[in-house]
């Protein structure tokens, strides 16, 4: 059984949050769940979570609640908002926020907290709807060391690979760095399979080349196919990564750095959601490369 069968208040039961929640309740967890809309609520319930009502009534019935929410203000309205989490403050109870969204923010809320004797943890995810199913998360975690160490056991149970990072702030910090990673490796793939289309070359046999050498990454095996087979459906959409590059710029600015890469495919995506086409898988990038190229649209 998980140490001290805490019991985790679980708000925001989305694409993440109700695969990762039903993960903690596999593992032997009390879960108390709370949603804005209540079908996940109560699609939790009939396997083993307790309904709640509001973020204030969780964080009144656990001792560890996890928030996995849209963005910035929506983890600030269920923490400070009316019945917000801050209404249940009392010593010992601790807030782990999953979502993506600013440091600055999250540093705020943090320290917010902490005057309430709330601990706070920021640890967002990589490996999307796939990776929060299965358990195999990527978590980088930032906050207090001993609240680290306490939720570890926590956050194991919906991840595989769990990173300490730092003071508050520095979890969502190392998420930005990821995206930067990952919108940059998949620039890399698009170019060269335009590249390869342009030049008549088989795009299988280049792939199969490729991922052999010092080329290959996530993107170029993930990725990479399906852009081959003009499968454009998401896996992440280019909408939410847009609002990840939306912090990423935010973060990047403040802090005086120039990411000119990052800069460029977040227009190349900007154009795809001029063409109506935000709601489509990153790969589809490469569909910017061609149209920059003057090739004919594939047939899809
Ligand atoms: P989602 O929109 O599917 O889920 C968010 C959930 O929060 C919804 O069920 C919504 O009803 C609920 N919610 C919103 N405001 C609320 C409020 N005030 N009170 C209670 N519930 C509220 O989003 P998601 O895809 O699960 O993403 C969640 C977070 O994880 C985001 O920050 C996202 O950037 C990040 N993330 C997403 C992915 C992905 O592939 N989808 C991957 C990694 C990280």
């Amino acid at each position: 059984m998980p140490r001290e069968l805490e019991t985790i208040g679980f708000i925001g039961l989305g694409h993440m949050g109700k695969p990762m929640a039903r993960n903690l309740l596999k593992a032997g967890y009390p879960l108390v769940a709370h949603n804005r809309s209540r079908a996940p609520v109560d699609e939790l319930a009939r396997e083993g979570a307790q309904p709640a009502y509001s973020p204030r009534e969780v964080a009144e019935r656990s001792t560890v609640v996890i928030t996995m929410l849209p963005d910035g203000p929506d983890v600030s309205q269920v923490v400070e908002g009316r019945d917000g989490i801050i209404e249940a403050a009392r010593r010992g109870l601790a807030l782990v926020d999953m979502s993506t969204i600013l440091p600055r923010t999250s540093l705020e809320i943090a320290t917010h907290l902490r005057e309430h004797g709330i601990a706070m943890l920021d640890a967002p995810v990589s490996g999307g709807p796939q990776g929060a199913e299965a358990g195999t998360l990527a978590i980088m975690v930032g906050g207090p060391r001993e609240t680290f160490d306490q939720c570890r056991p926590i956050l194991g149970a919906m991840g595989k690979a769990v990173v300490y990072m730092g003071d508050n702030g520095q979890g969502v910090m190392a998420k930005l760095c990821n995206q930067v990673a990952c919108v940059l490796n998949l620039l890399g793939v698009s170019e060269t399979l335009a590249l390869a289309r342009r030049a008549n070359l088989d795009p299988g046999r280049l792939l199969e080349a490729l991922r052999a050498g010092a080329a290959s990454s996530w993107m170029l095996v993930n990725q990479g196919p399906k852009m081959i087979a003009r499968d454009f459906a998401p896996g992440f959409l280019i909408r939410l990564q847009q609002k990840d590059l939306r912090l990423v710029m935010s973060a990047a600015e403040e802090l005086g750095l120039p990411l000119p890469g990052t800069a460029l495919v977040q227009q190349l995506f900007r154009a795809l959601e001029a063409s109506g086409e935000g709601e489509l898988g990153t790969q589809a990038l490469i569909k910017a490369i061609e149209r920059l190229g003057a090739m004919p649209e594939a047939p899809d």
